[in-house]
């Protein structure tokens, strides 16, 4: 049990097919009492019941700085503290440079940096009296890579920046006992290529994954749990490519 007691907030976990809620059952599993915030409160309730009746999901849009600290202040009188953070919320869009709208770089933008700004921001302070944290962010291989299969340049640009906050904090947090790291995933098959890619476009982006395949979510909650236990105790401001080998550099 790598995480017995621990209180774990998963943002964007409300899919079961995702991969924020396959790493909050992986927490759960794992001994954690995890808190799903995803937009939808009934989706969120339902996904935190999917993995148990001790588990909380609660409705948040994390773009919104109000909501996430009411958020983090409901696990708090609920659970009484909060030991990790994964910033996985996300909006994936695939529009080129000339066909994106201020409108599609605001949500992509908003929702993966300032949503983990906003959310970081509420649990820091909790973490810091305890001197003790872990928060991972969910990057992507497409900020390594430049992009190049599913998501436009204002989505690598978003991970790219979500990447670089979470080293950000890493430096700036380490005094306090917190530890910051992300995850970098290559393609996932989840909701979020819906509407994007066929079965035949993964198969053919499987033949470039030297591994031979598109990741699973529980391959990216793995690596989530790794960065948020006591395994990865002297590991801080690593982004950690769990992609296949899709970039290898
Ligand atoms: P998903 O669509 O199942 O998950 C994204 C979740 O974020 C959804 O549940 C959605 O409701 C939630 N969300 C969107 N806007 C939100 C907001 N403002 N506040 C709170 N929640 C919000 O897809 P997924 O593939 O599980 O994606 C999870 C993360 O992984 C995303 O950050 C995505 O960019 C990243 N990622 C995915 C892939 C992939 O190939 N699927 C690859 C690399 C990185």
């Amino acid at each position: 049990m790598q995480l017995k007691d621990k209180v774990a907030i998963v943002t964007g976990g409300a899919s079961l097919r995702g991969i924020g809620w396959a790493a909050a059952k992986r927490f759960a599993d794992e001994g954690a009492r995890v808190v799903i915030l995803d937009l939808d409160a009934e989706a969120s309730a339902r996904a935190a019941a999917a993995i148990g009746p001790q588990h909380l999901g609660l409705a948040c849009d994390v773009r919104d700085e109000a909501a996430c600290r009411a958020a983090v202040q409901r696990v708090i009188d609920a659970c009484g503290r909060v030991d990790i953070l994964v910033n996985n919320a996300g909006v994936s869009q695939s529009q080129r440079l000339m066909d994106s709208t201020q409108a599609d770089y605001d949500l992509v933008m908003d929702v993966s940096v300032r949503g983990a700004f906003n959310m970081s921001r509420a649990v820091v302070p909790h973490m810091r009296t305890r001197k003790s944290g872990a928060i991972v962010c969910m990057g992507s291989v497409a900020a390594q890579r430049g992009g190049g299969i599913l998501g436009g340049p204002h989505y690598s640009a978003a991970k790219g920046a979500l990447q670089t906050l979470a080293k950000a904090m890493a430096r700036e947090l380490a005094p306090d006992g917190i530890r910051a790291n992300a995850v970098a995933p290559g393609m996932v098959d989840t909701e979020l290529l819906v509407g994007k890619i066929d079965e035949a476009g993964k198969r053919r982006v499987a033949e470039g994954v030297p591994l031979g395949r598109l990741a699973t979510a529980q391959d990216i909650a793995n690596a989530c749990l790794f960065l948020a236990s006591g395994q990865s105790a002297y590991i801080t401001g690593v982004i950690l490519d769990v992609s296949g080998g899709l970039h290898i550099h």
